[in-house]
Parts: structure tokens; sequence; C-alpha cells
């Protein structure tokens, strides 16, 4: 292929050696990183060897002009010849099947190629058959490369293929004119080597870019074939599963039992953003600031609803970021449990509300009270305790039957809980007894109160199973942090008043006054002998049978409760129409 006529001339053999090193970089730069590399370098070491045989014939050109035996020069100019054509061949089929490449077509043509030369040269020699072969090598060679890469036309990013096809057939043609005799026309044209050195090149540069865009092609493949593997498994998935993107919270994708769950439409799911499920949005913030943190959420419950507005419901969600679709995404799958926290609900109601008037209980009263204390005295807040017992109930059971003092109790109940602030504990202490804490008030203001409530329960009318009317009264008795900032003793004075308001008359409220304390602490000290007494075993020590106080306990116990805060304590209490006026 190569031009004999430039061995002779300095300044073009400098050029077609630049242009074939620029050749060299461009297929080290082509070949890095890419899988056409092996193609590039035999397509560039053909060009080498047709170099190299073009000196060896500008060699033995000299050599036959100065008189000397050229045959040996020929034969190893023809051989370089025909090794820069199987370089060739190798190339265009390893560019035909690029797995198992198959040299079968290039040992043939390399086995007809040494038969030609050995022929030629040594047992038939023929001169002009020889000059022929110089020229249908690279013919060969570049036909076959031309057919190859030109076959590539229906690949994906296939430019810098049809680019050295073009080029190969291009050299083809020119290796046509040489063997047609057009030799005047190719002496002149030397330029035509370096040119091919640079157009291959550019088809080295072109080829690195094809290799980076079918690089790209193959990673979206991939991520295509991921997305369907995992849409296949949230399809089929038994638990449900939403994705939504991260950057505005919109609905990508949900199987089947998501849109059932959410009562939605499989068509209206990109209308939709996550948080639109959310009954507390903050909930939806919280999610995000766990994943911040944690790449994954696991059972993250949340209080979801339907957009058709049904009750909402407990869902236990797992969550995690994830790349879908070339956006980062949110991969949510759920499980309803609703019935478990309604048992849990149920069951927390049943340890600390009394089954029938649906007050708190009084384990629950205590505990609550307790720690109200606590923080009463912590911010030096009054509070007051009352003790309420409907009066006579016994007779309302004796005269309408059990069922309609079940329904006393529960109206008793109803009013006292519209009667008096949420910020208040009112809870069943136990029979037809009540017991009440008001937050922020003092026990002169906390006999207002009980005397507006008792008159609100006097007003209260129930029906007998007959149909009479029943309407009952109750007496209230009060004590407060004046007294104690104990509960038990709180509990016991205030029960000591709601005797005074007993032996008084009934239907009336006594407050336990500082000065009924001394005669209280009298009949306690009494009474805790008495109990000494009766409980001491006649044959044990009394040192040894020391008693420990309820009260101590508690007095104990209460100071490491937690403080709550006590909201609203200056609200006016909602039927008693008790406000802060009255109580000052
Ligand atoms: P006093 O005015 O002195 O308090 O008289 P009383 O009749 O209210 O008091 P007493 O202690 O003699 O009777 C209380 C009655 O309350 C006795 C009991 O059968 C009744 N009782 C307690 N718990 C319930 C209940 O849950 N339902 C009904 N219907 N009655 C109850
Ligand atoms: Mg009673
Ligand atoms: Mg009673």
């Amino acid at each position: 292929m190569g031009t004999v006529s430039i061995f002779s001339q300095s300044m073009q053999l400098s050029l077609t050696c630049l242009a074939l090193f620029v050749f060299f970089l461009s297929c080290l730069y082509g070949s890095i990183e890419t899988k056409n590399g092996k193609i590039l370098w035999l397509i560039f070491g053909s060009c080498l060897v047709d170099f190299f045989s073009s000196y060896i014939g500008y060699v033995s050109a000299e050599v036959y002009t100065q008189g000397g035996t050229v045959i040996g020069w020929v034969f190893f100019e023809i051989l370089l010849a025909l090794i820069s054509m199987l370089l060739l061949v190798f190339a265009a089929s390893h560019i035909l099947l690029p797995k198992n490449s198959d040299y079968t077509i290039a040992y043939a043509f390399g086995g007809i190629g040494l038969f030609a030369i050995v022929t030629f040269l040594f047992i038939f020699p023929d001169n002009e058959k020889i000059a022929q072969m110089r020229s249908i090598f690279p013919l060969s060679g570049l036909s076959y490369l031309a057919i190859s890469f030109l076959a590539q036309i229906k690949r994906k990013r296939c430019f810098s293929y049809i680019f050295i096809g073009i080029i190969a057939l291009l050299g083809a043609l020119f290796m046509l004119l040489k063997l047609g005799g057009f030799d005047y026309l190719i002496y002149k044209s030397w330029y035509m080597t370096p040119v091919l050195y640079i157009l291959l090149s550019f088809a080295c540069i072109l080829s690195k870019s094809d290799s980076f865009a079918q690089k790209y092609d193959e990673a979206e493949v991939t991520i295509e074939k991921n997305n369907q593997r995992l849409e296949e498994i949230i399809k089929f998935s038994p638990f449900p599963i939403m994705i939504s993107r991260l950057s505005d919270d919109s609905i990508i994708m949900a199987n089947s039992n998501a849109i059932k769950l959410f009562g939605i439409s499989a068509e209206e799911l990109e209308r939709y953003h996550l948080r639109d499920f959310f009954v507390d949005v903050e909930n939806r913030h919280l999610l995000n600031e766990c994943l911040e943190r944690e790449k994954v959420v696991q059972d993250f419950e949340l209080l979801v609803k339907t957009p058709g507005g049904m009750t909402p419901f407990w869902l236990l969600a797992s969550a995690n970021i994830i790349d879908y679709n070339y956006d980062v995404a949110l991969y949510m799958a759920f499980q309803d449990i609703t019935s478990r926290k309604n048992r849990e609900a149920l069951l927390k109601n049943q340890a600390t509300r009394d089954p029938l008037t649906s007050l708190y209980n009084r384990r629950y009263f205590e505990e609550e009270v307790l720690k109200r204390i606590i923080s009463a005295k912590a911010t030096n807040q009054p509070f007051s305790i009352l003790m309420i017992d409907a009066d006579h109930f016994k007779n309302v059971n004796d005269t309408y039957g059990h069922k309609t003092g079940d329904k006393v109790l529960i109206e008793l109940a109803s009013t006292c809980e519209r009667a008096l602030r949420d910020v208040d504990v009112v809870a069943r202490y136990g029979g037809e007894e009540f017991v009440v804490f008001l937050s922020g008030v003092n026990a002169q203001k906390g006999k207002i109160v009980a005397d507006r409530l008792r008159e609100s329960i006097s007003e209260a009318v129930v029906h007998s199973e007959d149909g009479q009317e029943v309407r009952f009264t109750v007496s209230i008795g009060v004590s407060s942090y004046e007294i104690s900032d104990n509960l038990d003793t709180l509990i016991k004075t205030a029960d000591e008043a709601l005797y005074k308001a007993k032996e008084n008359g009934r239907n009336r409220v006594e407050i336990f006054n500082l000065e009924d304390k001394k005669e209280f602490e009298n009949k306690e000290i009494q009474e805790r002998i008495r109990n000494e007494e009766n409980n001491r075993h006649p044959i044990f020590n009394q040192e040894e049978n020391t008693e420990i106080s309820l009260l101590d306990g508690i007095e104990g116990n209460h100071i490491q409760e937690e403080s709550t805060k006590i909201e609203d304590e200056n609200m006016p209490y909602p039927i008693l129409g008790v406000d802060e006026e009255d109580l000052k």
C-alpha cells in the first residue's frame, strides 16, 4: 500500500513517519478502557508492517539498480505484505465475531498467499505476478476489512465502524487502481499514505467516543433490567409497597396491594404525593429526618388516611432510599397494624378506665395525681382534691333497681366530665364515690367549683326502666395543698370533709380546714396505735414488727416521679360557669 518513493524524499518520509506516530498515539488513546482496543492495534500493526514492507521494497529496488541479487529482499518484502494483510483479516474477523473470533479465513488467506509467494518467486519465477501480489495482498485485506466494518451499519453507535469501513474501501479502490496499471498516478500521490494514517487516527478517536456511548447504552439497559426486576418483585410482594420521588414526594409506583390499601386507582396514582396519606404531616418530616440519619428506617409507625377520607388507620413501615429510573426515590413497604393498635388501645383503656362510667380508675388517678403534685410543688401552684359521694344511693338501687343505679352513676360521671376542665383529673374511686384533682385551685376556689358541680348534678335527671324520673344529689369533701402535699393524706382529709358534709345533711360541700388538722392527726395516731395493738403477735418481739406507713411510702416515692406540665389551669369550668372572677 505504501509508496516506495517516499524513502528517497526526506520530507515525504518525515511527514509519513509523523502521521504514523500520530496514528500510534491515537491508537493508544482509543484502546484505553475500550472493547475495540485489540482491533485498533491490529490495524495499526498492519500499517506498520506495510510501512516496513515498502521500505524493503525500496531497499530491493536500490540493490537491483546496483546490479545485486534481490530475490531474498523481494521474498522478505512480499512476506511482510502478506503479514500486513493477515493482520487486517484478523481485525476483520474480530469485528465480525467479537466473542468467538474465527480465524479460518485468515489462515486460508495466509496459506494461499504463502503458496503464491513460494510458487512465483522460487518454483515458477514470474516477475509480473510478484508485482501484482504487492497490490493483491493489501486489496484482499482492505476489502475484507471494509466489508466487515460496513456490515456493522445496523449496530447502535456504529459511526466509527462505518468511518473505518469507508477508509478501508477507499484503500481497496486505491489498490485496485494500482493493480489496473495506474502506477504513475500512485507514484505521484505519495501523500495518500500519511493521509490514510491521519484518517485512521481520527477513526481511533471516534471509536473511543462510540465506545463510551456504548457503555452508557449498556448501563441504561442494566438499569432498565434492574428496574424491571424490582418492579416484578414489588408487583408480586404480599406487602403493600410504594415508591415516591424524594425531590417532590410524588408517587412513582405502587403495587396492587398498596393501591387497595390506600383506596386509590392505578391511573390516578401519579396525582398523589406521599404526604397526602399522612394524617400528621409532622410525621412525614420525622421520617425524612430518620432517613437523613440512617438510610434505612424500620418499624416506623404511621397513622395514615385514604384520599376518600375514611377512618385513619395504622401502618408499620420500612423505608429506604433507592435509585429508581434515574431518580433518588423513597421505597416504602407497609404492614397494616390497625387491629394491633386497637388492641393495644383497648388494653390500655382497660388498665386505666372504669368500665361502667369510662372515667379513669383509682389506680390511674393515683399515678397521674402523684405526678401532678410534684409538678405543682415545683411551680408553686395550688391544687385541690374533691371527694364526691352519691347521697342515699342505696335507696336508688332499692327503689328503681340496680340498672337505674348504674345509669345514675354514668350520668354523674358524665356531668363531672362535662363540668370540669380537661386539665383536671376525674376518676371513679369505687362504688358510688368519685374523686377529682383540680389544678391551680386552692380550697376556697375548690369549694366554689364543688358547689357548682353539686348543683349541676342535682339538676340532672335519668329515667328508670319504667320511665320514672330519677333525681339524685351528691355530697362533696374538699381538701387542698394547704393541708398536705401527700396524696394519701389529701384523700383521707377530703374524705373526712365528705363525712362532715354527710353529717350536716348531705347535698352540700365541706372543706377540710387547717383547724381540723390537729383533730385529724390525733385520730390518725390513735388509729395507728389501735392497729398496732391488734396486729401485735403475742410471741414476736414488738421491736421487730416495724410497721411501714403507707403515707411514708408515698412520701418517699412521689418525689421521684417525673413532673408533667399543667396546662390551662385558669380555664373557666365548662358547664359550672365558674371562672377566675368567681374564684377570687
Ligand atoms: P350515703 O348517703 O351515706 O353515702 O348513703 P349510700 O346509700 O349512698 O351509701 P352506702 O355505702 O350505704 O351505699 C352505697 C351503695 O352503692 C351500695 C352499693 O350497692 C351501691 N353501689 C356501689 N357500686 C355500685 C354500682 O356499680 N352500681 C350500682 N347500681 N350500685 C352500686
Ligand atoms: Mg359511699
Ligand atoms: Mg353514698
